[in-house]
């Protein structure tokens, strides 16, 4: 019988203070048996946090440099002769801001570990084995030079998928090319793809303090003051996910990549040490939409068969981008549909508009958003640039 994969849960008492937050990283990866079961003396390792954008680690959005800087000290005491923390920041922001503003760029250099930006670091083309949306990707050369790499991602929500954890913190190793190709081609498929080569050997899930609402960057902090750690990132999310109160499976990119043997996420087969999910349990709020109670505000909005995708970027982009600041009038007149197994309604009044590739069957009915899911910024674009040419 297979062994059942172990995902260590710590408590951190003072998630400001970095001996309290080293303790707790270093419980949580003692209780699956150490960092140094992993590191071999002379290893190089890759530590790769969260640092989507310039925002410090008290809003939630980005790993707290303590769980960083812990992670890189323990590497060396295990040995390692070179340690590294690479990023790629997201789109559009700039990874030196970033690690300028997150305090690493000045923690870094006080413990000796090299910062990497992965936005201009060399990169090889690599062929993925059993690639379904991807046969090959840049690759960053520093993950195939690592011995080790860990991943050091956030416990957060999001909005295209009901939250981003390990599996999709490795999008990071992407060129903004491929960022980009991800959302046209399939985003949660291409993250899977994506971890068949760069799947990291140990996730140290940073749930010190967490973001729940409007994730990945735009939330609301939750001091939550939990480590997660596993050697398997499939199962470290799914246990990340039931605490933050979210059924793993509907998180698309970790039911893909349990189906197709990257790890477990089957709840029942993984074996929780340390705390118990129930003990550390805090269910993360979401954006949840009526979206037929827009039709007294001039949009009609028809979903069916939608992935929690499509879903979360309709959401975002109605309540967040459009409804909180004040500019729902973009919407107005205006039939959106999206889903896998939507039609167009036998009687709509506003002006036709298909979202997602599920719809593009439709696109001479209307207009059409490409992407699969759509990124919520192309969306909200689209919208402006029609009430533009309206103008
Ligand atoms: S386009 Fe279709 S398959 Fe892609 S996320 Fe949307 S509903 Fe799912």
């Amino acid at each position: 019988m297979m062994n059942k994969p172990q995902v260590a849960i710590a408590k951190c008492q003072k998630i400001h203070d970095y001996l309290s937050v080293r303790k707790a990283v270093k419980e949580s990866l003692d209780l699956i048996g150490g960092l140094d079961s992993l590191v071999s003396p002379g290893d190089r390792v890759l530590v790769k946090p969260n640092l989507i954008a310039p925002y410090h680690y008290t809003t939630g959005a980005t790993t707290s440099p303590h769980v960083i800087r812990a992670l890189c000290e323990l590497a060396k005491e295990a040995g390692a002769r070179k340690v590294s923390i690479a990023e790629g920041s997201g789109v559009g922001s700039k990874t030196e801001e970033v690690f300028a503003v997150t305090g690493l760029k000045e923690i870094s250099a006080r413990i000796g570990v090299d910062l990497i930006n992965l936005k201009k670091t060399k990169t090889v083309y690599l062929g993925i084995p059993n690639g379904k949306v991807f046969r090959r990707l840049k690759i960053p050369e520093v993950f195939m030079e690592a011995d080790v790499v860990v991943n050091a991602p956030v416990m957060k929500t999001h909005d295209v998928f009901p939250a981003t954890l390990g599996l999709k913190n490795m999008k990071g190793a992407l060129q903004e090319k491929d960022k980009k190709r991800f959302h046209k081609w399939g985003l949660a498929q291409s993250i899977v793809d994506l971890n068949k080569l760069v799947l990291p050997q140990i996730t140290v899930l940073d749930g010190t303090i967490g973001m729940e609402g409007m994730g990945p960057t735009h939330g609301t902090p939750v001091n939550l003051g939990v480590i997660i750690s596993s050697f398997d990132t499939v199962a470290a999310d799914s246990v990340a996910a039931a605490v933050m109160g979210i059924d793993p499976l509907e998180i698309e990119y970790v039911k893909l990549a349990s189906e197709q043997g990257l790890g477990c996420a089957d709840l029942s087969r993984i074996e929780v040490v340390g705390l118990r999910i129930e003990e550390v349990k805090r269910p993360f709020k979401r954006l949840k939409l009526d979206f037929a109670s827009y039709r007294e505000k001039g949009i009609e909005i028809y979903e069916k068969g939608a992935c929690s995708g499509c879903r979360n970027t309709m959401e975002a982009v109605i309540a967040y981008y459009m409804e909180s600041k004040g500019r729902l009038g973009l919407l107005k007149g205006y039939t959106l549909i999206f889903g896998q197994n939507v039609k167009i309604p036998d009687e709509h009044e506003g002006k036709l508009v298909n979202i997602g590739l599920c719809t593009k069957k439709f696109r001479e009915k209307g207009e059409y958003v490409p992407g699969c899911p759509p990124h919520p910024h192309d969306l909200v674009a689209f919208f402006e640039e029609r009430s533009r040419i309206l103008k």
